[in-house]
């Protein structure tokens, strides 16, 4: 399969210094085994190892290729690995904190373009979690689209789906039976060619059998890679981004299943959006919205109160992860954010107008 494929576009073109590179191209990381990278490009796939220049980089805090980073890969014969010169600047990404006591973040998948936020029908639906999801959604940078599964086992699917309408403001909720097929073709805008997804949400929704649906009969199961590596030590691994039948990319790695909600501030804010534009009226700035006379959130009597809390909860978690990390660099994004809030809310706003037009 060629680079297009595979995902490749403009955006990445646009970071590629061609003429710097002997030998080299660009191919995406489909799989991960300790310091060996599956990469994918147009010579097919290969194992490939990170070069001294990556490894010093790495050393000093930047990142490790991760699942679905599109690299520059050197090739030096039939007979030595392929080397990872580069990581290209990523489109989007999914982090958490490392393993270990260090509050540092690790990759765990990058370049997604649409997030299927998985979230079942039946007894276990709760729009609390899914706004957690929206949340590190809208901050990893993918684009969020809500799957509700399961609607065969559902009799208020209608209700159901207007209820999360009012949680995910302005996104698109999709309506899916991974056991009968039901809704599946209104998935099919998500499924281009080179299109890449991941299925994010609680363990027992449906996620590994929507993957079996768009994987199609013959590939069920994932499969390990075998390869060899460069010292000829017999390695198992498992592909971490599935070519699904119409060619669109399904990404699935372990960081994503047990993913946390982690650093994720200005997702909470656009998650939240309707919340935050009333918190901005509250009489004091520091407004804490539990007790506070003229706050805007608890006087507007128009919130679900369990939306309120889940949105203070997840404020909270986000300023844990603050007071951990170090300062200056929040004080970089403290700028950053300050724009986020006015985009959000200004964004929020005009949909309000846009609806009162209609
Ligand atoms: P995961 O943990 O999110 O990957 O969930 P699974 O795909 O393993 O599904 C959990 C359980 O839900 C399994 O028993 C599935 O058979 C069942 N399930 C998945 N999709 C549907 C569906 O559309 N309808 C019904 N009734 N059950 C489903
Ligand atoms: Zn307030």
């Amino acid at each position: 399969m060629s680079i297009i494929g595979w995902g490749w576009n403009s955006y990445f073109e646009a970071f590629l210094r061609g003429d710097d590179w002997e030998n080299a191209g660009p191919a995406r990381v489909v799989a991960q085994q300790r310091k060996y990278w599956r990469v994918a490009g147009d010579f097919g796939e290969c194992w490939a190892e990170a070069s001294g220049k990556l490894r010093l980089a790495a050393d000093e805090g930047a990142d490790w290729p991760a699942a679905g980073d599109w690299v520059v890969v050197e090739f030096h014969g039939a007979d030595s690995t392929a080397m990872i010169q580069e990581v290209l600047p990523r489109r989007s990404k999914f982090v958490r904190k490392s393993p270990g006591k260090k509050m540092e973040e690790q990759v765990i998948a990058a370049n997604v373009d649409t997030a299927l936020l998985v979230s079942a029908l039946d007894g276990d639906f709760n729009p609390r979690r899914v706004e957690r999801y929206l949340a590190q959604c809208w901050e990893s940078g993918a684009r969020p689209v809500i799957v509700l599964n399961k609607a065969d086992a559902c009799e208020e699917a209608r209700g159901k789906a207007a209820e999360m309408e009012r949680v995910a403001i302005g996104m698109s909720v999709r309506v899916v039976s991974a056991r009968t097929g039901q809704g599946f073709g209104e998935l099919e805008e998500f499924l281009r060619p080179g299109h890449t997804l991941v299925l994010l949400g609680s363990s027992g929704v449906g996620k590994s059998t929507i993957a079996n649906r768009l994987l199609g009969q013959t590939v069920q199961e994932v499969r390990p890679v075998r390869e060899s590596d460069s010292k000829g030590r017999h390695t198992t691994t498992t592909r971490e981004l599935f070519i699904l039948p119409g060619g669109a990319l399904l990404m699935d790695t372990p960081g994503l299943r047990e993913m946390q909600l982690w650093d994720a501030e200005h997702g909470v804010v656009q998650a939240f959006a309707d919340i935050d534009s009333l918190a901005a009226q509250c009489r004091f700035g520091d407004c804490r919205h539990e007790a506070e006379p003229g706050c805007a959130v608890l006087s507007a009597g128009t919130l679900d109160p369990a939306r309120v809390e889940n949105w203070r909860k997840l404020l909270r978690e986000q300023e844990f992860f603050r007071r951990k990390i170090d300062p200056e660099a929040r004080q970089e994004q403290k700028e950053l954010w300050k724009q986020i809030h006015r985009a959000a809310r200004q964004k929020y706003q005009q949909r309000q107008r846009d609806e009162g037009k209609r």
